[in-house]
């Protein structure tokens, strides 16, 4: 099916293709093109002075809908931009939902990944709770209840993330080990499968070269590490050598007094032991990740993870039994087959090891993942209002159990109502996720697949600079990679 757009100026595609694509989720758009569209959608927009005109047209079989209105633009010179393309969106999405007859998406013209982001900057400004909720719901069309969620989340992250002087002279660190034991049904990520008995030396000795170049920039840059997120891929597919190897580097280079977070990403059960285990909490790892998914054996098996329910158990009584006083799970909601029961089965298994974090995410397929080549990227689709159900179902299983919605975001192709949102016990918080999420604090990303966002606190200029995730590549590249990061970070002002 085919959505045929025009618009007057063309540069108004911009601004409206997300909203036009999740009222359409199964139509190609094109610009112009071909007679024989499904849908034909025209927008027109007119600024003179201090408003601006917009009209818009969509047809459809039988059915028109024409809109126009004319908005005023109230707001400083500076917000001038931001402000029009703001009312150009909301026209956009009033035009779509009056002509389908139901909300296109509960956030509103919000079609980013970190929502909360707003209420932050909201607050920054000094403008009072009530007064951003209403905000959220009038001027950007949020529905009630997300409007409630996002204040919610944002009221329980605002205190702790890093502002001022603070986000200049500190940054997070990520370190991507892309490895993982098999690729999990929905997941395109891992750079590589490990097999037991495979060399990651070549890897490993780039990783270290990236961390001694990175080390020597942060040093002349007087910046300290505050958090590091040990991720991937599945960093725990490291043996126990390899990770003391691991831990020595970043103890000489990166962690000082002022590191106050380290978390290992020990995702998958089948690749951890007990002195594993022991070894990264006496390492100094003071958070750790153990993610079942789903406490569904036949869901596990259709995931394809190499692990059981059991499996998850016993990791979590080891990671206990090692000293971990932080522990994180992650959950989807959305697997194959699984409805309200399993999810409720799986919270109550969860609420039982009393871990002190809990992620819930929906399920986004990924590009390039075996569930996307087989079932299609849409493949909640038909599952929409049960996962919904489930989420709000374990939402509020976790809230009487006295864990608080404290980080958000959402995900490319995640279903229009969804996000992923992270609970934690009071004073249990992970700092690495609130400020790379919210975009407060320069988080430097070493290794296969990481993410680097340098942040100019001063004006609020982001960039973002990719390492790639196969590690021969990244091994080929690395002096590439050191180059372009170190150019950044010197930058960052
Ligand atoms: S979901 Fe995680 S564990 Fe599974 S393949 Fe992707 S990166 Fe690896």
């Amino acid at each position: 099916m085919l959505i045929q757009t025009t618009f007057q100026p063309e540069d108004l595609y911009n601004a409206v293709h997300e909203l036009i694509r999740m009222a359409y989720p199964k139509h190609d758009l094109c610009q112009g093109g071909p007679q024989q569209a499904d849908v034909k959608l025209h927008m027109e927009m007119q600024v003179v002075q201090q408003q601006v005109a917009l009209t818009g047209c969509i047809v459809e079989g039988n059915k028109r809908t024409v809109r126009e209105e004319k908005l005023d633009i109230i707001t400083s010179e500076n917000n001038r931009r931001s402000e029009t393309n703001r009312l150009i969106r909301r026209f956009a999405y009033d035009l779509l939902v009056e002509h389908k007859g139901y909300s296109i998406n509960s956030y509103g013209i919000l079609t980013g990944m970190r929502p909360v982001k707003l209420a932050h900057l909201l607050l920054d400004q000094g403008m009072r709770p009530a007064q951003i909720n209403r905000q959220l719901k009038d001027n950007f069309r949020m529905s009630p209840d997300k409007a409630d969620l996002i204040m919610e989340v944002a009221a329980n992250e605002y205190p702790h993330l890093v502002r001022g002087q603070e986000s200049q002279d500190t940054v997070g660190l990520y370190v991507g080990i892309p490895f993982c034991p098999t690729r999990c049904y929905y997941c395109s990520f891992p750079g590589a499968i490990y097999q037991p008995g495979d060399s990651l030396q070549v890897f490993l000795t780039a990783l270290q070269r990236e961390m001694d170049a990175i080390a020597q920039c942060l040093k002349e840059t007087g910046k300290t590490v505050q958090s590091i997120y040990i991720g991937g891929g599945t960093p725990t597919v490291l043996s126990e050598a390899e990770l003391q190897q691991l831990f020595e580097h970043l103890h000489r280079l990166f962690i000082s007094a002022a590191t106050r977070e380290i978390t290992v990403e020990a995702g998958r059960p089948d690749t951890l032991s007990l002195s594993k285990l022991k070894l990264l909490k006496e390492a100094g790892t003071n958070r750790i990740c153990i993610n079942p998914q789903t406490m569904n054996d036949e869901t596990l098996v259709k995931i394809g993870r190499a692990h059981d329910r059991e499996g998850v158990v016993q990791s979590v009584i080891w990671a206990k039994e090692a000293g971990f006083k932080q522990i994180n799970m992650d959950l989807i909601v959305g697997l194959p087959d699984e409805g309200k029961q399993d999810y409720q089965r799986t919270a109550e298994e969860i609420l039982a090891l009393a871990p002190e974090n809990i992620t819930v995410h929906t399920l986004a397929v990924k590009r390039g993942s075996p569930m996307a080549e087989k079932e299609g990227r849409e493949s909640v689709g038909d599952r929409i209002k049960t996962v919904q159900e489930g989420l709000t179902m374990m939402g509020n299983m976790f809230r009487d159990s006295n864990y608080q919605p404290y980080y958000l975001y959402r995900q490319k192709y995640m279903q229009a109502s969804m996000e992923n949102i992270g609970y934690s016990l009071p004073n249990h918080f992970c700092l690495y996720n609130m400020n790379m999420i919210e975009e407060r604090q320069t988080i430097v990303g070493l290794g296969g697949g990481a993410a680097s966002k340098f942040v100019n606190t001063s004006d609020g200029e982001l960039r973002s600079f990719y390492n790639p995730k196969n590690p021969v590549v990244y091994a080929n590249e690395v002096d590439r990679v050191i180059a372009a990061k170190v150019d950044n970070l010197k930058a960052v002002h």
